[in-house]
């Protein structure tokens, strides 16, 4: 009798079960995106996951994530990985903390389209801001209660409008999301020098270990750049420490601006830097490092009602792993390299 009914209830109820198997599987494909968003702690990696998950999830052409700037900014920027949307490189896509379009988001944490938003935080800066995008979609990042970003979804494939239960599965995602950026920007902060915005000595180290381990096992090209800035003490005694300080974040600016995405720049010491270059041989590593050293010397800090400027020296080498045992071995030829570009009058690329 028993077994009956319980066959009975399959064939009278088959759109409960069809749903059961829908939430198993969302559940499933949930667990999966969460092992992808944790599997790193790269911000830029990150970003990219999280979209192209919701893009794939949601068959969704364009994807973007507005996110605090940082310390002593606490904006949200449209990050610079966003993917579709046609963007007015006139337009700075900020939005401001407290504005009443982001405290709304804040108050009332679930999905809105451009028209929920408009009617329910009325009509300010931030929301233009977000109108331009022309999001189909808009989906609150939270961490531990408070707003850390927000995701624009643009056109679907499909044309088809969000369902509720689609709805909640993004905000499923988006709290996953959410945490899994407090945890990069955590760690992004603890291996970030804060004044020059480059990474910092460990975190350097650490980085250079895995590269070489990397370069050795894939038979890959690997570069190392390592430059010191040209009497610097005597700049730093005729306009003084601040003046220093502003030409350092100058030139940390250029060196970021000079390397692609996958290299990765940092601090090695006060006035020196190193740039990891996985992949590259050394003709194209030349070319970055002459690019740093030609813009160094072009450019200008106005500081002080004064125009100061600094030249840099440069040493770059190549892995090569026959000699390179360990990664001091690439350090010391990089560095010897740098002080013959001292030694031959400063200004200078070298290479060994
Ligand atoms: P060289 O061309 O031989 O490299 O000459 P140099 O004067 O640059 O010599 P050195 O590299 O030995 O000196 C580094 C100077 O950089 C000394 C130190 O006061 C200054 N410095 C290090 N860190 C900072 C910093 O964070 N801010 C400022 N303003 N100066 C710094
Ligand atoms: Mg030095
Ligand atoms: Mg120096």
């Amino acid at each position: 009798m028993r077994k009956r009914e319980e066959t009975d209830y399959s064939i009278q109820f088959p759109v409960e079960i069809e749903q059961y198997e829908r939430k198993i599987y969302d559940l499933k494909q949930l667990i999966e995106i969460s092992k992808g968003l944790n599997s790193t702690l790269e911000y830029n990696i990150l970003i990219d996951s999280i979209l192209l998950t919701c893009m794939g999830q949601m068959q969704l052409l364009m994807a973007g994530i507005f996110l605090r700037k940082g310390i002593g900014n606490e904006n949200y920027a449209l990050h610079r990985n966003y993917k579709g949307f046609e963007i007015d490189h006139s337009v700075e896509y900020e939005l401001e903390p407290d504005s009443q379009v982001v405290t709304f988001i804040e108050r009332n944490f679930k999905c809105y389209t451009l028209e929920e938003l408009e009617e329910g935080a009325g009509n300010d800066r931030s929301l233009s801001i977000i109108k331009m995008l022309n999001p189909c979609l808009i989906v609150p990042l939270m961490s531990k209660g408070i707003l850390n970003g927000i995701i624009i979804l643009g056109e679907r494939i499909t044309h088809k409008n969000f369902t509720e239960s689609e709805k909640e599965y993004l905000l499923d995602i988006a709290s996953l999301a959410g945490q899994a950026i407090h945890n990069a920007s955590l760690y992004e902060m603890a291996t970030t020098d804060m004044m020059t915005k480059l990474k910092i000595h460990h975190y350097f180290y650490t980085l250079l270990v895995e590269e070489v381990d990397r370069a050795r096992r894939l038979s890959r090209p690997l570069s190392l750049i390592m430059a010191d800035l040209d009497h610097f003490k005597v700049l730093n005694d005729t306009y003084g420490h601040q003046g220093g300080d502003m030409v350092l974040i100058n030139v940390a600016r250029i060196i970021r601006e000079s390397i692609r995405q996958i290299d990765v720049a940092s601090r090695y010491g006060g006035e020196e830097f190193a740039v990891i270059l996985p992949g590259t041989e050394i003709h194209e590593a030349l070319i970055v490092a002459e690019r740093i050293r030609q813009h160094v010397d072009k450019s200008r800090v106005s500081y002080d009602e004064k125009e100061l400027s600094v030249t840099i020296s440069i040493g770059v080498t190549q892995f090569d792993p026959a000699q390179d045992t360990s990664k001091n071995t690439l350090i010391e030829r990089a560095d010897r390299a740098l002080y013959i570009s001292k030694r031959n009058g400063r200004n200078l690329v070298s290479f060994l």
